[in-house]
């Protein structure tokens, strides 16, 4: 599965090959070269830690009420995922993070993403960006996590405060 037709180079169709041991979609001329590799996407995700409590937030293009991390793209003028992770967490909840701990990576094959996620004790009063719908607080005593990407580094986080957090069940 690919999202690429054709070459991003030269525009012919890309042709399904066998390279590096496994099946890429490449360009068939030999001179231009270009494999579509599809390498996963850097994602970083913040454990936003605010008053106490821990900051989730629903996103607005997420059809379900699921209440997940603070998450964005690695863009390429970030200068490392620590200033990533705190400029989205500014960009969508108006917050200002006093650092980055990092808590983890964490794959998430779905989305062809590795996630890169943080702990970010965070002040200020929170505006929503954008692309997020709504947030809740939710005490670290009480948080549950949900089986899968982001959910694993909110897991390892509330373990490391020495929590003992339980599965959430997913609507289906
Ligand atoms: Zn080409």
């Amino acid at each position: 599965m690919t999202a690429f037709r054709f070459c991003p180079r030269c525009a012919r169709p890309l042709e399904a090959r066998e390279l590096g041991g496994a099946p890429r979609h490449a360009c068939p001329d030999v001179a231009c070269g270009y494999v579509h590799w599809d390498n996963p996407t850097p994602v970083v995700a913040a454990v936003v830690e605010h008053e106490g409590a821990v900051i989730l937030a629903r996103n607005a293009a997420w059809p379900m009420k699921f209440f997940g991390l603070i998450t964005g793209f690695l863009e390429k003028h970030d200068p490392s995922p620590d200033e990533g992770v705190l400029r989205e967490v500014k960009e969508e909840l108006g917050l200002d993070g006093s650092a980055a701990n990092f808590i983890g990576h964490y794959p998430f094959p779905r989305m062809n993403q590795l996630i890169i996620a943080f702990h970010v004790p965070a002040s200020g009063t929170i505006v929503l960006g954008e692309e997020l719908s709504e947030f809740k607080r939710v005490d670290p005593a009480n948080a549950r996590y949900w089986p899968g990407g982001t959910g694993f580094a909110l897991r390892d986080w509330l373990r490391g405060r020495g929590y003992d957090p339980q599965p959430l069940e997913l609507p289906r």
